[in-house]
């Protein structure tokens, strides 16, 4: 099944995807949100991100071996873990900001997942248990102050760099999908999730010994090679195998 999220008159409502309707839903799918109201157009929505903001967005690094010797680095031996704040979340149809602050900035089209269940120190077989579901996500990326930071917090922070959606898609294997990103109709990556150097739930395991994994925290689960960098007036794509297709645009900061 497919959810999102939609601005209903200023109040967030989850919603069910059923062909061009949408079921609104009294509560987060993941909390067993019941069906309630008149089914909606899809065309009519206003979408937000599909996960709640306050939530973590946690983040892999090099998890493609492809990708991480485009850009000059070693294969990490651990996952490496970084986290994006959740007001970088930006919805479906919405525009990615470039900072003036940064000459460089790049997409990586990734894989999400969509926490449903608190998670503390579980093993790899937790996996089916703890994720809800999957969505596109972008990690938005300022390359040049990522090298010049240090830390991360604002080169992959800033305010749009995390777009997410439009839906969260259950009960699909997410072990060996095609994922594509396209830039102005021009295929830039072109990987699969079954070439990650840490599988998924190997990151979930990982991540959860650190920290507690709550119910509409994402985690990305890191990029294939083709990265490259974001000019205003572009439009970028991600296509997640199966799913719909995430969309924004790409302005300058005014
Ligand atoms: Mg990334």
């Amino acid at each position: 099944m497919n959810f999102l999220r939609f601005d209903d008159g200023g109040v967030p409502r989850y919603g069910r995807l059923d062909g061009e309707m949408v079921a609104p839903l009294e509560a987060a799918p993941w909390e067993g949100g019941e069906e309630a109201g008149r089914p909606l157009p899809y065309a009519g929505l206003t979408l937000l991100p599909p996960v709640p903001p306050g939530g973590k967005v946690l983040c892999i690094g090099r998890n493609y071996l492809a990708h991480a010797k485009e850009l000059g680095n070693e294969v990490p031996a651990e996952p490496l873990v970084f986290l994006k704040p959740s007001t970088s979340l930006l919805a479906h149809g919405g525009t990615v900001v470039l900072p003036p602050e940064s000459e460089r900035v790049d997409f990586e089209g990734e894989l999400a997942l969509v926490i449903g269940r608190r998670a503390r120190r579980v093993g790899r077989e937790a996996f089916a248990d703890v994720v809800f579901g999957i969505t596109p996500a972008l990690d938005i990326s300022a390359r040049d102050l990522q090298k010049k930071d240090g830390q991360w917090w604002r080169a992959k922070g800033f305010d749009t760099f995390c777009p997410c959606g439009p839906v969260v898609a259950t009960g699909v294997d997410a072990s060996d999908l095609g994922l594509r990103t396209i830039l102005d109709g021009a295929v830039k990556q072109d990987g699969r999730t079954s070439r990650m150097i840490f599988d998924l739930p190997a990151l979930v395991s990982w991540v959860s010994q650190a920290m507690t994994l709550e119910p509409g925290d994402l985690l990305l689960t890191g990029t294939p090679e083709g990265v490259g960098p974001l000019a205003p007036g572009q439009i970028l794509e991600l296509e997640i195998e199966g799913l719909p297709r995430l969309s924004v645009r790409v302005e300058k900061e005014v």
